[in-house]
């Protein structure tokens, strides 16, 4: 993986791991609900995101105060016909996993080393005798 790579998802993935940080913890509090034409809606509230069917007529977005945060957040997923309830944990972990697999697994060789770790002082070879990479010096 090419270092810009990496830095572009590393940014990618923090940023999206602290928008989702932010979401949640408001969502305590607001509600941001997006109705479409009395066909289904899209809100987030007590650290869920929630698609259902909405029997509101007409399109509308609001963000409300709501007092909800005295039932607490849902913490477990949800599926009946009417809605799907998703954690918002859970994107959130997904996102904080991937950044930090991504920051370890291609982390960029210290100088002089190879990839694999091998110190590579002194090896004319051009390949690295523990793991077999090619590289140039
Ligand atoms: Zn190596």
């Amino acid at each position: 993986m090419k270092p810009r790579s990496r830095r572009f998802i590393l940014c990618a993935g923090l940023s999206l791991t602290f928008i989702l940080t932010v979401v949640w913890s408001t969502s305590w509090w607001w509600t941001a609900a997006f109705y479409c034409d009395s066909s289904f809606g899209i809100a987030c509230y007590r650290g869920v995101v929630t698609y259902y069917f909405s029997s509101f007529a007409g399109t509308e977005w609001h963000l409300r105060y709501a007092a909800d945060s005295e039932y607490g957040a849902i913490w477990w997923p949800r599926l009946t016909y009417l809605f799907v309830l998703i954690p918002l944990w859970i994107p959130w972990l997904a996102f904080l996993g991937e950044t930090m697999f991504v920051w370890f697994r291609f982390k960029p060789p210290a100088p002089g080393h190879c990839q694999c770790g091998y110190n590579l002082a002194g090896n004319e070879s051009g390949v690295c005798p523990e793991c077999g990479t090619p590289f140039t010096e």
